[in-house]
């Protein structure tokens, strides 16, 4: 174990899905989000026409794929799943899109890592229901408008700001999902607890909601790791004594960083002296890509108060030096 990172491995997707949220008034959270695109699938379906394309940015684990396949059970409507790293030719995309039947959403995942072409095809299909399919190559090559059914794009990124301006602009609605509350983990592991079966009490759930990262993926993940521990060790009873153990056992700390967190605070605070330093520096010092550290690590480090990011580079805070076990140097940090 030893890892509580907010991406999802094989395992995880199947034990996932069995803990997907079905409907907006299962959803827990997010409150800004589920109201306003509430508004935007009712008023779709008093018009009895699509929704408008759905762009949902946020870190990973936070519901985004959930909420996808939510819209699609809302509208009663299908949901074709696929991820932009996916979509190597163009011509996989045209394919999925002219298999569209009227209505159905279509999912892609990472849509800030689609292929330009694609890219571009995706452009005319969301504005006028339409791709061009190429016949023919070099100068003889001529391209056929084909008609495709109306419907729903809901693309998931990382961040907004990572897509282009011409793909961003061709969404009617942007959510922007925000790190959960602990109270708001709380109740996804209460929901969790009772469709696994585990005996969940109040301060068990509370300690484990305050080390989640504000993730409802890690919330589920680390339930799960409790409960093996609670039934080998007690009488399966997950209480707050049980779950501390537990999670100092598995090296989850109390505010829930994992290696890559703290790997990204020690390298700053140890080898680099609290920064500022660029984030592709910081990304080589502990073996990962920048783009992993940027999208994944930083948002719950800046939001946690243990790094700022300043226009000179990243800096650790004093929390983070202290947090750390170290001394903060006289004016450490921001
Ligand atoms: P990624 O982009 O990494 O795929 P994601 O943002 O799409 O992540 P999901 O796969 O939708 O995240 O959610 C991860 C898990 O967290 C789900 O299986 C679900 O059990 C749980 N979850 C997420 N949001 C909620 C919620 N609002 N209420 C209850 N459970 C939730």
């Amino acid at each position: 174990f030893g890892e509580v990172s907010p991406q999802a491995g094989d395992d995880e997707r199947v034990v996932e899905s069995a803990l997907r949220p079905h409907s907006l008034g299962e959803f827990i959270g997010q409150p800004k989000v589920a109201a306003q695109l509430g508004l935007v699938l009712e008023g779709a379906k008093r018009r009895g026409r699509p929704p408008d394309h759905v762009l949902l940015s946020g870190p990973p684990g936070l519901g985004k794929t959930s909420l996808a396949l939510i819209i699609g059970s809302e509208l009663g409507t299908a949901v074709k799943i696929t991820s932009g790293p996916a979509i190597e030719r163009s011509g996989d995309l045209a394919a999925m899109l002219s298999n569209l039947a009227p209505g159905d959403v279509l999912f892609i995942d990472e849509i800030h890592r689609i292929a330009r072409p694609a890219e571009e095809l995706l452009y005319m299909a969301m504005e006028d229901f339409r791709v061009d399919v190429v016949v023919g190559k070099g100068p003889g090559a001529t391209a056929i408008p084909l008609d495709i059914n109306p419907f729903t794009l809901v693309g998931a990124t990382t961040r907004a700001g990572l897509l282009t301006g011409p793909l961003r602009d061709r969404f009617g609605f942007v959510g922007q999902m925000e790190f959960y509350s602990p109270a708001d983990l709380q109740r996804v592991l209460d929901r969790s607890a009772s469709l696994l079966g585990v005996q969940l009490t109040g301060d068990g759930a509370a300690e484990i909601a305050g080390r989640s990262r504000g993730t409802p993926r890690i919330a589920n993940r680390l339930l799960r790791r409790v409960r093996d521990f609670a039934e080998v060790h007690a009488d399966g009873r997950v209480t707050r004594g049980v779950a501390e153990a537990a999670l100092r056992l598995y090296d989850v700390d109390h505010l829930g960083l994992d290696r890559l967190d703290r790997a990204v605070l020690e390298a700053l605070v140890v080898r680099f002296g609290g920064g500022p330093v660029g984030v592709s520096t910081l990304a080589v010092a502990v073996g990962e890509e920048p783009h992993t550290v940027e999208e994944v690590c930083e948002p719950f480090l800046v939001r946690a108060g243990l790094l700022a990011r300043t226009p000179r580079g990243r800096v650790a805070t004093e929390a983070a030096w202290t947090h750390l076990g170290h001394t903060p140097p006289q004016g450490a940090g921001v």
